[in-house]
C-alpha cells in the first residue's frame, strides 16, 4: 500500500494555534483504532462493540489530517487507541508521518501501546525516528496481568520491552493505580522500572465509559500513594513539564523519574496543550467533555485542505477550559466514551 501524501512535506511551522484561554495547541493525540487485543477492566467492558471498519478513516486520510495539524503548528504527535499496533498496516502511517520529523516540522512522533505487539515493531519504530514510547503495564504478576487485561499475556509485553530496549527506544511505563489491585506493587514496580532505566508514571482512574463495574471500587487517589512512597523514598519535585497532566519527581534512591497523572485530585487544565483525534475523524478538544468537531466530512469534501483547516480552527476556538471528573457512587461516567475511543 502506498500513502499518497508521502511526498508532500508539511510547510514549515507558522505560529501555533491558540485557544480562547491563550493555550498554544502543539500536541495531537490520534486514536488510530478503537479496537484492542486486551480488555482492561478499567478501560473497556467485557463485551465491547467496535466501530464497523467502513467508518474508519483510511491511513491516507489519517496522514492527511495529521499533516494539516503539523502545518498548523502541532509539534508532537502521539498514536494511541485502542491498541495502535493492532491497526492493520499501521507502520505505513508511521513511515509516512516520519517525513515530518525529517523535515523538522515535527519534534516528536511517539505512541502509547500495551506492548503486546511491540516485539514485532520496535526496531521499525526506531527506524522511523520514534525515540520514546509509553507502555502501559499495571502489574508484574502474570496472573494479575491476565486478570486485569482479561485477554493479555505478560510474557508478550516483556518480549516487547526487550525489543524496545534492543532498538534503543526510551520507555516510560504507565500504570493505572487501582485500589486493592496493584497498591502493594507500586514500590516494587518503581524499583523494577527504574532498574531498567525506564520512567514510571502512575495514573488515576478516570470515569470514562460505562465499564460495567463500580469505579469507586477501583479508584486510588495518588495523593495517598505519594504519601506512602514518601515514607520509603526521597521524592524531589522536578520542573519537567510535558504540557500534560503529569507532575514528576526524581526518586533519590533509584535516580529515576516518577510521574503522577492526577486528573481526579488535581487537574492541570490550565497548561493543556493538546487535542485528540479519533479514528473516525472526530476531534475532541477535551478528554472529559462531550463537545467534538467532525473533521471527516470537510476532509472528504475536497481534495484540498482548506475546509478541514477551517474546521480545525473553529474547533480550537471552542476548546473548553477544563474538565470536572467525579468518581462517586451513582455519579456515572463523565462521558459515555471509553478511553479507547478518545485515545488515552
Ligand atoms: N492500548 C494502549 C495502551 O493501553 O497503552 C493505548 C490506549 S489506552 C486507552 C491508553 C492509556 O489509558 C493506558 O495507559 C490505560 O491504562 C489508560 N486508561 C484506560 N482507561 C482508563 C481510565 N478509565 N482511567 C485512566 N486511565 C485509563
Ligand atoms: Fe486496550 Fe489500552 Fe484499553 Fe487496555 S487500556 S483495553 S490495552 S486500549
Amino acid at each position: 500500500m502506498h500513502v499518497h501524501s508521502l511526498n508532500e512535506p508539511a510547510s514549515q511551522n507558522q505560529a501555533p494555534m491558540t485557544d480562547p484561554f491563550g493555550r498554544a495547541i502543539t500536541y495531537l493525540r490520534v486514536s488510530v483504532t478503537d479496537r484492542c487485543d486486551f480488555r482492561c477492566a478499567y478501560c473497556m467492558a467485557e463485551d465491547m462493540t467496535f466501530l464497523p471498519k467502513r467508518d474508519l478513516l483510511t491511513l491516507e486520510e489519517l496522514d492527511r489530517l495529521c499533516t494539516v495539524f503539523v502545518e498548523k503548528g502541532v509539534r508532537k504527535l502521539r498514536l494511541t487507541g485502542g491498541e495502535p499496533l493492532v491497526r492493520k498496516n499501521i507502520m505505513h502511517l508511521v513511515h509516512a508521518l516520519s517525513r515530518h520529523l525529517e523535515s523538522g516540522a515535527l519534534e516528536e512522533l511517539t505512541l502509547t501501546t500495551n506492548g503486546s505487539q511491540l516485539a514485532r515493531h520496535a526496531a521499525e519504530l526506531a527506524d522511523c525516528g520514534v525515540k520514546r514510547i509509553n507502555v502501559s503495564l499495571d502489574t508484574l504478576d502474570a496472573g494479575k496481568f491476565a486478570a486485569i487485561t482479561r485477554w493479555g499475556r505478560l510474557e508478550k509485553v516483556m518480549e516487547g520491552l526487550a525489543a524496545a530496549d534492543a532498538a534503543g527506544l526510551k520507555v516510560k511505563i504507565n500504570a493505572v493505580a487501582l485500589k486493592d489491585f496493584n497498591e502493594d506493587e507500586i514500590a516494587p514496580m518503581l524499583e523494577w522500572t527504574h532498574g531498567r532505566g525506564y520512567d514510571f508514571t502512575l495514573i488515576e482512574t478516570m470515569p470514562l465509559g460505562e465499564i460495567g463495574e463500580d469505579r469507586t471500587e477501583q479508584y486510588l487517589p495518588l495523593d495517598l500513594v505519594r504519601q506512602r512512597l514518601a515514607e520509603r523514598y526521597t521524592l524531589n519535585d522536578i520542573p519537567l513539564r510535558t504540557g500534560g497532566p503529569a507532575r514528576y519527581v526524581e526518586v533519590a534512591e533509584t535516580g529515576g523519574r516518577l510521574g503522577f497523572i492526577t486528573p481526579m485530585t488535581h487537574n492541570f487544565c490550565e497548561s493543556c496543550n493538546r487535542v485528540r483525534l479519533t479514528c473516525t475523524g472526530t476531534l475532541y478538544m477535551c478528554l472529559g467533555q462531550e463537545d467534538a468537531a467532525d473533521l471527516r466530512a470537510p476532509l472528504r469534501a475536497s481534495e484540498g485542505n482548506e475546509l478541514v483547516a477551517e474546521a480545525i480552527d473553529a474547533a480550537i476556538a471552542r476548546k473548553p477550559k477544563g474538565h470536572d471528573f467525579v468518581i462517586a457512587r451513582n455519579a456515572g461516567p463523565a462521558t459515555g466514551r471509553f478511553m479507547s475511543t478518545t485515545g488515552g
